[in-house]
């Protein structure tokens, strides 16, 4: 395991999210954003409205920025981010989930709570001098994040679609030799 459980959740979470941004934009509906906040077991409140929807899109290029920054960067833009926030790290227990961290109140919007768990999951990142578990997708012309939490850093690509139009390019290009 690289990272603990919540940590790697978190990030999968914040990478999964900045990716809803390339095109096309596949996070427009408040019924989409449910379905994320379900996927990634998010906790606390949850308004299903549009003005929840815009506030989550409109994070996601300053996750997209603090995913892909330079370590020294990296470390900026997370003290930034939890000293605006005004974080409280606790260790909390809740539904099915063992002991992990909180740093924002469970009442705090959600694109503000994104963001806080990703600085905290970025702290990780970065103490361990990880930062090159992320990266911009191998595939040709895709700028999706990859997380790559393989024990032997195989992961190459944002998502299977990526991976599989690749490898039908590369079996295109040896088949005209
Ligand atoms: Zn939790
Ligand atoms: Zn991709």
């Amino acid at each position: 395991m690289v990272f603990t459980h919540d940590t790697a959740s978190s990030l999968q979470a914040a990478v999964a999210l900045a990716n809803t941004a390339e095109e096309p934009d596949t996070l427009t509906t408040v019924e989409g954003l449910a379905e994320f906040y379900a996927e990634h077991e998010y906790s606390g409140d949850h308004q299903r409205d549009e003005s929840e929807l815009e506030a989550v899109r409109a994070v996601r290029s300053s996750l997209r920025e603090l995913l892909t920054a330079d370590r020294d960067t990296a470390v900026e833009r997370v003290n930034a981010i939890l000293a605006e926030a005004s974080a409280v790290p606790r260790l909390v227990r809740h539904d099915r989930l063992d002991w992990h961290v909180h740093a924002i109140d469970d009442e705090a919007p959600l694109a503000r709570r994104v963001m806080v768990e990703t600085a905290m999951a970025m702290i990780d990142v970065i103490r361990a001098d990880e930062l090159n578990r992320l990266a911009i997708c191998a595939a040709d012309e895709c700028g999706g994040l990859v997380l790559d939490l393989s024990r032997n850093r195989s992961r190459r690509y944002c998502s299977t679609a990526c991976g599989n139009r690749e490898a039908v390019a590369a079996y295109r290009a040896r088949q005209r030799g």
